[in-house]
């Protein structure tokens, strides 16, 4: 089975727009998403989703599970789990192939709701797409792989073997800035390796993940083995995560959601649960002074201000060696007045909205918090995004990272100057601040490259490219420290943490 990563839409075809633009016109139609738990209805009140681009704009509405469904649902996936751990690995690959087929067909549909419900830009929801369909047959491809008995050596009269199985019930918590491509990589980790699964997305995105789900039961996985259980972290994450039926979690969110649910797993009266987590980070790109400032500011703007800078991989402190320092900020300040932040369901768009008003406060208190640093560059906003939650692209000059005391998730970059005696210490800098996700080079000097990459702890470095949109199988995707427990999504080690191994002896 020779795997390729998942086609795009071509935007230069009329043909392939045309479908696309229509879909996203199409998109304030009703869209629902109520827990999918068998037997279970939940009596929680309906709530209303709004366009982040245009919040008089309703495009859905979601309901919570209450506290009987949540019950339920685990019920559920406990009594479902052992006939589907049963299932052969290959079998549950296909259905997942499957799922990524149907998928790949209903592409412009995905694209429409991260763009209505979400805020992606079409070129984002393009990605997020391909990034989901490309985790469902990666992580297919893994089992039939890793799954396949195991004959070991061992002395005459006595055959061995070893056996990957599924651990039990996972809890799959997703965040809502990939609420496609993150909601189905873990759902399809977990659902590969034999475990049955209780999908618990972001609160801001149950609709994408509603229809992913759908669209898994309509490819063949079972509707137990399966489950859509909407809610908020404080009341369905938690009861989730305390259940002692529960074998493991997969979460991505934030560092301190992740503490939490280790120590729920921790004090529960059970198995030790396992916690897959991905979360923040405090990402750096360090250009020295042979780099080009023009490659710099590129693949800065792209990495700081792609997905409104949404994503745990984007680069949030440009350090830049002092001799190039004052031709990179004005050639960043010159781009940054070109960005076109608005409607994401317009194809120029850049910069769409941020995910909702909470994370607008968030920002907008980073921005105030900034007010003694030089502000280097804001994108203008257009009339209409008064009616969205947009917070205009900015960029600061500030003399340190450790100035910064949380991760700004936003289209919000810093820059800080370096001299050429401080490689070391700038590299101890961004260790120092705990979080090692990703980092970007910019350097024509092979020595310096192998001296960051030997010093820095982080999961992924980029050189002389942009830092972001790390690809399936590809650029295995997760960090050290403050970011992550590991393994890394669309890497090898993924899908055997989902696991639990048999080994079998028999005396022949
Ligand atoms: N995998 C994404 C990237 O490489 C980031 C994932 C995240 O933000 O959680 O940009």
């Amino acid at each position: 089975h020779e795997r390729t990563n998942s086609m795009g839409i071509n935007l230069a075809n009329d043909d392939e727009l045309r479908g696309l633009a229509a879909a996203i016109a199409a998109g304030d139609t009703d869209w629902t998403a109520a827990p999918l738990v068998p037997g279970a209805s939940s009596t929680a009140s309906w709530i209303d989703v709004t366009d982040p681009a245009d919040r008089r704009r309703t495009v859905g509405r979601w309901q919570p599970a209450d506290e009987a469904t949540v019950q339920r649902a685990v019920t559920n996936a406990v009594a479902a789990q052992p006939a589907w751990n049963a299932t052969p690995a290959a079998s549950r690959a296909a259905i997942l192939e499957h799922a990524a087929d149907l998928m790949e067909q209903r592409m412009p549909r995905f694209i429409a709701m991260c763009t209505r419900e979400a805020g992606k830009t079409v070129v984002d929801g393009v990605a997020e797409v391909r990034e989901a369909v490309d985790f469902l047959r990666y992580y297919a491809g893994e089992a039939r792989r890793q799954f396949a008995l195991d004959t070991l050596p061992g002395p005459t009269g006595e055959s061995n073997t070893l056996q990957l199985e599924g651990r039990g019930v996972f809890v799959c918590i997703s965040p809502w800035n990939f609420p496609l491509a993150i909601f189905a990589g873990q759902v399809a980790a977990a659902l590969a390796a034999g475990n049955s699964v209780l999908a618990k997305p972001a609160e801001q995105t149950n609709l994408v993940a509603h229809a992913a789900v759908k669209l898994l039961h309509e490819a063949g996985v079972p509707e137990a083995v399966l489950q859509l259980v909407p809610g908020d972290g404080a009341s369905v994450g938690a009861a989730l995560t305390s259940d002692p039926r529960v074998a493991g979690v997969a979460f991505t969110g934030s560092t301190a959601t992740a503490r939490a649910i280790n120590r729920a797993l921790a004090g529960r009266d059970a198995a030790i649960g396992v916690l897959i987590a991905e979360t923040g980070g405090q990402n750096a790109l360090i250009a020295d002074s042979s780099s080009l400032p023009e490659q710099v500011v590129k693949d800065a703007i792209g990495s700081a201000f792609t997905s409104a800078g949404q994503r745990c991989s984007a680069a949030r402190v440009l350090f830049v060696q002092e001799d190039i320092a004052d031709k990179v900020i004005d050639m960043l300040a010159g781009a940054m007045a070109e960005l076109v932040v608005g409607d994401p369901g317009e194809l120029a768009t850049d910069v769409g909205p941020v995910i909702d008003s909470d994370a607008l406060c968030l920002l907008e208190e980073h921005a105030r918090e900034m007010a003694g640093a030089r502000l280097i560059a804001e994108a203008p906003l257009p009339a209409a995004a008064a009616h969205g939650t947009f917070f205009a692209p900015r960029a600061w000059e500030i003399d340190s990272i450790g100035r910064l005391e949380r991760e700004n998730f936003g289209p919000a970059l810093h820059v800080v100057r370096w001299k050429a005696d401080q490689l070391d210490a700038v590299v101890d800098a961004i260790n120092a601040t705990g979080f090692g996700l990703t980092l970007g080079i910019h350097s024509r000097i092979d020595e310096t490259v192998e001296r960051i990459v030997g010093r820095a702890k982080v999961g992924n470095i980029y050189v002389n490219r942009n830092q972001i949109g790390a690809v399936v199988g590809v650029q295995p995707f997760g960090g050290q420290g403050l970011s992550g427990t590991g393994p890394k999504a669309g890497g090898p080690h993924y899908l055997p943490r989902f696991a639990t191994e048999k080994t079998v002896t028999i005396n022949t």
